[in-house]
């Protein structure tokens, strides 16, 4: 099947208002390209849900606030469109920066509460970025359901807030972290591992199950949060941006009868990784 590769929004306007003329659902997967089996899992769930499967591929510049990790973001377009021309896609967007952001563009949107923890400390402005680049992709696709990886969970509970605070007629569905077969989680910053660190780099989802194991069991959080960054530490990684047990859904302090998650940011040989995992807390 020829995969339709659409750069205009104004295209993609049309398109999804001769899908909605004819009674059809639609999916849409927003991507920043560099695709992997993580991605594709959110396509073939978007595909299984909606008659008509949007996925967008745009390196959003508003949400990186290191501009030196703008530039070192892969960009792999051909590979993608391999990669998504067997999965019965029916158009990916690929807007340009300067349509995204014409000159004169002046909105952004701010969150407050639940940006401001883990990913939001460490990287002021990213939520914001995203959650401005998030609506502009919802309004260009005016998509039914939105796909998002459970691998960036903050970021999950960050759209869903977006989308309820807006009252946005969409509905966001989780899709569960894919991982390599020694665990590691796939993501496209995983390719500027080199080969020594990409082995070591598995302890990072190691250290997160067994400390979410041994706090299941009744384990003091304390205790099992150290015995993780010692292992990170041991491993080569280089510093420990957050390693943090949190209520799953408000990512405010942990709460019995309550999801908890566990998540963490960790750096090794120059790459910034993170993941995270269901945790039960014991009665
Ligand atoms: P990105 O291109 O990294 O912005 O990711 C686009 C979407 O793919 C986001 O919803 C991510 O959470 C999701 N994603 C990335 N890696 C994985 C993975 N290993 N498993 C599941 N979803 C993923």
């Amino acid at each position: 099947m020829n995969l339709t590769i659409l750069r205009d929004p104004d295209q993609m306007r049309t398109l999804v208002r001769e899908w909605r003329g004819q009674g059809h659902s639609i999916g849409v997967v927003p991507t920043m390209g560099a695709l992997h089996e993580g991605h594709l899992s959110l396509v073939r769930a978007a595909r299984a849900a909606c008659d008509r499967v949007i996925v967008t591929i745009f390196v959003n510049p508003r949400q990186f606030n290191n501009p030196e990790d703008l530039a070192k973001y892969p960009r792999t377009e051909n590979e993608d469109a391999a990669l998504l021309a067997p999965l019965q896609v029916d158009a990916v967007l690929v807007p340009d920066a300067a349509t995204v952001y014409p000159p004169d563009h002046s909105t952004l949107i701010t969150m407050s509460g639940i940006t401001q923890p883990l990913e939001g400390a460490y990287r002021p402005g990213h939520f914001d970025g995203m959650a401005t680049v998030v609506a502009l992709l919802l309004n260009m696709t005016q998509a039914d359901m939105a796909f998002f990886g459970e691998k960036d969970w903050q970021q999950l509970q960050v759209v869903r807030k977006l989308v309820a605070d807006l009252q946005m007629p969409v509905q966001i569905i989780a899709c569960p972290t894919i991982r390599a077969d020694d665990g590691l989680a796939l993501s496209s910053r995983n390719r500027q591992l080199s080969p020594a660190s990409r082995d070591h780099a598995t302890v990072l989802p190691d250290a997160l199950f067994e400390a979410a194991q041994q706090i299941a069991t009744g384990a003091d959080h304390d205790i099992a949060l150290a015995a993780a960054r010692g292992a990170l530490s041991a491993a080569g990684y280089e510093s420990i941006d957050y390693l943090a047990l949190c209520d799953a859904e408000t990512l405010g302090a942990p709460q019995s009868g309550r999801p908890a998650r566990l998540l963490a940011a960790a750096w090794i040989d120059g790459v910034r990784l993170i993941d995270n995992i269901a945790v039960t807390l014991p009665e």
